[in-house]
């Protein structure tokens, strides 16, 4: 009661209670990502299918840790590993729309994402007795009429957009970017954006990807890239009072031994240092209340 009492008497001359949030979430995309570019033969099939392995030992961390997630699952992954996302519901944690097939949304007209859209987000609804609140792009390419569709389709919030870093804010519509014209900004819209950065991605500091015309040869040690995220985390306490960091991972990614080890160190240190751990719904809601 006490301590109610004093953040009472606190907020009300004005000052806040330092918060600061950190949001794991885990793209759970199995072999669809793969499958979307094309990559269909065994091998590329059979990193994606790492995957389940590594939600399992992700899941297990959690629960340990007793910390809630966000899981953004495409209806592909839910459709092939019925009993995997069954575990991922099971833990506690929220499931968010990464689309069905895995298509980046700039890759589709508004007929062909909103198809999509729709078949994820039944596919979520049966898995977990509601449609999905949030939702994340595949490849972290909107199209311009995303905004409009997830507001159509009752969406709370995005984390698909680079526009800051520990302060969500509201989703905007109808930007226009002319060459040799300034930026023309369209309207707020009340869809809160959980923004996100490939800095805080595993995939780009992890992943070999080798393609007919390029080669991504990342592979970086896991607890370097584990240092950063700490540093990100260190940066926000030093600069907002308030703020949401948000990490994405991959289980085929980050389910790595070496790579595990070093999360759950960084998850050990993030609590020492006063880390709230959340779901992205539930941060968002807090964005929310603070954004209105
Ligand atoms: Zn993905």
């Amino acid at each position: 009661m006490t301590d109610y009492g004093a953040i009472g008497i606190v907020r009300s001359i004005g000052f806040e209670v330092p918060r600061h949030i950190v949001c794991l979430t885990f793209d759970f995309d199995t072999q669809s990502g793969f499958i979307a570019r094309g990559m269909t033969t065994p091998t590329p099939l059979s990193r994606g299918e790492f995957g389940v392995v590594g939600a399992r030992r992700i899941l297990d961390f959690l629960k340990e840790r007793a910390i809630e997630a966000t899981w953004f699952i495409p209806g592909f992954t839910i459709e092939s590993w019925p009993r995997a996302c069954e575990a991922v519901v099971a833990g506690g944690h929220e499931v968010g729309h990464h689309s069905w097939a895995h298509v980046p949304p700039a890759n589709q007209t508004r007929e062909e994402e909103e198809a999509d859209l729709v078949r994820a987000n039944e596919a979520i609804a049966r898995l977990t007795g509601a449609k999905a609140r949030g939702y994340r792009s595949p490849a972290w390419d909107l199209s311009a009429h995303t905004i409009d569709l997830l507001i159509a389709h009752g969406f709370a919030y995005d984390s698909s957009l680079m526009g800051a870093d520990y302060l969500p804010y509201r989703a905007r519509r109808g930007d226009v970017a002319k060459l040799g014209e300034p930026y023309r900004f369209g309207e707020e819209t009340a869809l809160i954006e959980m923004p996100i950065s490939w800095s805080l991605d595993d995939y780009p500091h992890f992943e070999f990807v080798r393609t007919q015309s390029s080669v991504l040869a990342s592979l970086q040690p896991p607890r370097a890239v584990m240092q950063s995220w700490l540093d990100e985390f260190r940066y926000m306490k030093k600069s907002v009072d308030w703020g949401v960091l948000t990490l994405t991972m991959h289980p085929y990614v980050i389910g790595r031994g070496q790579r595990m080890l070093a999360l759950e160190d960084l998850v050990a240190t993030l609590t020492e240092e006063g880390a709230v751990f959340m779901t992205m719904e539930q941060a968002a809601r807090e964005a929310g209340e603070r954004l209105s």
